[in-house]
């Protein structure tokens, strides 16, 4: 079931955004050679509560820490460890935060050190992708037209979307309807319509768009190893056209 959310409720979630985007921040400047992913997931949550806001992914289906932390051919919901970051990772962060009864959820991909040539386009051609689907946001689209243009994007850089994992609906719970694919058919799916708050989350792999386990057992990466990034960002649907709730 979908739930469409009021001004009021929508000023909420930016609210609860607005410290998911500083938090994220705070953060991004730490990711540095040396560092390791427990440090970080220390900081976001310390960042978080300070602001009387809770880390909305710690204790969700099982998952015991604030962060999510993927490095290299891992993808998300990666956990953070003693892994000392080092010159050359593409570093996965993925937080949420739950305030006032609302949550919202971002992600962003860190170039730690110097990175790999195509590494840095694999993140460019992500995050390019995650502002192409949110302009498709609008009252009138359907879910099929964001995923459409994430993809053919994605794939005329010569770099696949993940096919099993997808973008969300958001509010009071951390997943709701509707499911958002960073694939379909363009006019395909649910209508969007005004006050429906989804994150757009595309994942991309710079080999093949399988799946396996993490190490960790609780994340996903690449089947075949190769890189990937992730960007996400919760938007409402609004008569104006999409606003992003976490910046
Ligand atoms: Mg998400």
């Amino acid at each position: 079931m979908i739930t469409i959310k009021t001004p009021e409720e929508i000023k909420i979630i930016a609210e609860s955004g607005k410290i998911l985007a500083d938090a994220i921040r705070e953060i991004e400047k730490m990711a540095k050679p040396g560092i390791t992913t427990r440090e970080l997931d220390r900081t976001a949550e310390a960042f978080i509560l300070s602001k009387g806001a809770k880390p909305a992914f710690k204790g969700y289906e099982g998952f015991p820490y604030a962060l999510c932390v993927s490095v290299n051919e891992n993808i998300v919901h990666g956990f953070p460890s003693g892994y000392v970051l080092k010159d050359g990772d593409l570093l996965k962060l993925d937080l949420g935060v739950l305030y006032k009864g609302f949550n919202t959820d971002m992600a962003i991909t860190v170039a730690v050190g110097n990175v790999s040539f195509e590494a840095r386009r694999l993140m460019n051609v992500t995050k390019k992708s995650l502002r192409l689907g949110i302009k498709k946001a609008k009252i009138g689209n359907t879910i099929g037209d964001i995923g459409n243009t994430v993809q053919r994007f994605v794939e005329d850089q010569g770099f696949d979307v993940i096919r099993d994992l997808c973008g969300h609906g958001i509010g009071k719970s951390v997943h709701e309807d509707p499911k958002i694919p960073n694939f379909g058919k363009r006019g395909g799916g649910e209508k969007l319509v005004e006050g429906m708050v989804i994150c757009i989350e595309p994942m991309v792999s710079a080999g093949d768009y399988n799946l396996k386990k993490s190490g960790d057992g609780y994340g996903y990466a690449t089947a075949d190893n190769s890189l990937s990034a992730h960007f996400e960002h919760t938007i409402a649907i609004t008569s104006r056209g999409p606003r992003i709730l976490t910046e």
